[in-house]
């Protein structure tokens, strides 16, 4: 009973070393695709496993021993190929007579024929895409080492040979095939799966990046059609000096809603700060009113300001202001029948808190959730890569912001940074 115990101990630990050395390929095989690793990795794995094999056989009643040494030898074989092959017959060959185990030369001979006949198969192995010939060649590879080894057996070792041992050997022979149809069955399907996962994510950012593009030469080509007809309107000589200046100013600004939307997409592909300063919110905040007074005036949209002073921050000033205006300009459009639009700074645990209330539409839970992934708009001219934009400027300036929306109320956005050290404002 003991000794069945023990050698159930030794059947699983020889399991689950097969088992730990394919599992440590397999996820090493996920990240790199680097052919020539590959090959050296399985032939590694699968020359420690056969040495761990070898090292730890099942011992059987009458003397006897088995070890499951085919296995890594077949499985390196299959999907490493020849050289990996031919390696793999070296190890073994050369830990036996490390091991000193008896008749050398008769296995010397049976496992060249052996690797010598898996040669056959190996070519064919890796051409087949279909799973259930994979498992069929493996099988047959198998089939034909136990061949060989029976072969080894009747010739050389005919003593060796009872009822007894032939039923085991026969046994462990197919439970050891069955263990290599799972692996090749399972390995294969691991496999395809990994292929079609990278397929479609490729096809997904292909996607994305052709809506990307077919919105910004939708985007932008507006601001230079408007461009384009001023200018050829200034080809007109009798001009009065008062309609060139108007065209001039026309284009001049469509042009700028051009690099605008283009530094937006920009900012989105490289959000990371560069030409950080030492920026007064306060300062900052009064700015960007500026910008967008005209806008809310169009709107019907009064702003309104409470700003403490002295809270500084260190930060790119393009970046704060593209995300600060593209927040402002959501709470105006929010608002199509004009209202009211609050821009509130305060300090609060040294952190500048910067928040901006509207009295518009507001957002439902649905909104709320898809709020910040590209092209959610809600709007017939709307990009939705605004918000898109903000998250990713937050993000890169490490703070953190919050969004509360009661749909018919109104949307408030809070932005929440870190101020910058005494030392580093003076
Ligand atoms: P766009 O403004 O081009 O639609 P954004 O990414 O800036 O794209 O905004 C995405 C969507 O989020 C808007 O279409 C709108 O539905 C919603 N949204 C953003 N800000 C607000 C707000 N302050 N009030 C109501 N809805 C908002
Ligand atoms: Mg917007």
């Amino acid at each position: 009973m003991s000794t069945l115990f023990d050698n159930i101990q030794t059947f699983l630990l020889n399991v689950f070393l097969l088992y730990f050395c394919y599992s440590v390929y397999f996820k090493f095989i996920e990240k790199k695709s680097n052919k020539l690793t590959n090959v050296a990795m399985i032939a590694l794995i699968s020359g420690i496993a056969i040495i761990l094999c070898m090292t730890f056989p099942v011992m059987l009643p009458n003397g006897y021993t088995a070890d499951f040494r085919q296995f890594p030898l077949i499985l390196g074989a299959l999907y490493g190929g020849r050289r990996v092959a031919v390696f793999l017959l070296f190890v073994l060959l050369s830990y036996r007579f490390y091991l000193d185990i008896p008749s050398f030369e008769q296995a010397f001979f049976i496992y060249s024929l052996f690797i010598f006949l898996l040669c056959y198969i190996i070519p064919r192995f890796n051409k087949t895409i279909n799973i259930q010939k994979k498992v069929l060649l493996a099988v047959l590879a198998f089939l034909l080492g136990t061949i060989a080894r029976l072969t080894m057996l009747f010739l050389f070792l005919p003593e060796y040979i009872n009822l007894y041992y032939f039923g085991l050997f026969i046994s462990s022979a197919i439970l050891q095939s069955l263990g290599v149809m799972l692996f090749v069955f399972f390995i294969e399907r691991a496999r395809k799966e990994a292929v079609l996962a990278k397929e479609i994510s490729k096809l997904e950012k292909l996607k994305t990046v052709s809506t990307l593009a077919a919105s910004i030469s939708h985007e932008v080509r507006n601001p230079l059609t408007v461009t384009k007809g001023f200018l050829q309107l200034l080809d007109d000589s009798d001009l009065r000096d008062q309609d060139k200046k108007h065209y001039i100013s026309t284009a001049l600004e469509a042009i700028e809603k051009a690099e605008s939307i283009i530094t937006d997409y920009l900012t989105f592909a490289k959000p990371s700060l560069e030409n950080t300063k030492i920026l007064n919110l306060h300062q900052e905040l009064i700015h960007i009113k500026g910008f967008v007074e005209s806008y809310a005036v169009m709107n019907n949209v009064e702003i309104e300001m409470s700003l403490e002073e002295n809270i500084y921050i260190a930060s790119e000033k393009e970046k704060l202001h593209q995300c600060l205006i593209n927040i402002i300009k959501n709470g105006i459009e929010a608002m199509p029948q004009g209202g009211k639009l609050t821009i509130e700074l305060k300090y609060f645990k040294s952190n500048a808190t910067i928040n901006i209330t509207d009295t518009g539409v507001g957002m439902n839970e649905e909104q709320l959730e898809r709020l910040g992934s590209p092209f959610f708009t809600t709007k017939d001219l709307g990009t939705g890569l605004g918000s898109m934009v903000v998250y990713s400027i937050v993000k890169a300036m490490g703070g953190e912001i919050y969004v509360d929306s009661a749909p018919g109320k109104g949307t408030s956005f809070t932005v929440i940074l870190s101020t910058a050290e005494e030392a580093e404002i003076n």
